[in-house]
């Protein structure tokens, strides 16, 4: 069992070779995320995301045979940032959970299949990409956000602003000025 509160930077790993060998049916473990410059992609973790998940014999091994090994977890946290268009405040929330083959060896290009010849999985590295995977690019308040005049500022999800707007058929008639040339 790894402990987020007493993981040692070398107690990132899980040893599954003795769910492989039969030794063993299941290893938990549970551990913070400890999110990294996320700061710069306006995204505020005000607690550590959780990681929690086990890795388990899934079929057992007949003869020498290895048994089949299955790992899943899930990463959870709450977030805050702002609207990409008008800046409202948001929260939202990351919730994801994985489901992994872990093998001694294959030749599979599926992403869901690890290869972990000695068992030793670095379990963290494996959360950690997945959390950046799961982290939202842009984020709006609402699909059809109106965002802010460019000219005043104003939050055009509260009405029209006062600024003259340039019309589109201007552009439209140079475009097809252009296209004619
Ligand atoms: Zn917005
Ligand atoms: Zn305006």
């Amino acid at each position: 069992m790894i402990n987020g509160k007493n993981m040692q930077t070398n107690e990132n790993k899980i040893d599954v070779s003795k769910i492989y060998n039969g030794e063993e049916k299941e290893i938990k473990f549970e551990f913070d995320i400890i999110p990294e410059n996320t700061e710069n992609m306006d995204l505020f973790f005000e607690r550590a995301p959780k990681v929690s998940g086990r890795a388990f014999e899934k079929a057992r091994g007949r003869g020498k045979a290895d048994s089949y090994v299955g790992l899943e977890f899930g990463i959870s946290g709450k977030y805050k940032t702002h609207c990409a268009r008008c800046f409202a405040d948001i929260e939202g929330e990351i919730d994801v959970f994985k489901e992994y083959d872990l093998v001694k060896k294959t030749e599979s290009e599926n992403e869901d299949i690890i290869e972990v010849p000695n068992g030793i999985l670095d379990i963290r590295e494996l959360a950690d990409t997945v959390f950046y995977l799961e982290l939202p690019f842009c984020v709006l308040c609402k699909e059809d956000c109106k965002g802010l005049c460019e000219t005043c500022g104003k939050n055009l999800n509260e009405g029209p602003c006062t600024c003259k707007k340039s019309t589109g058929s201007n552009s439209l008639a140079d475009l097809k000025k252009l296209l004619d040339n």
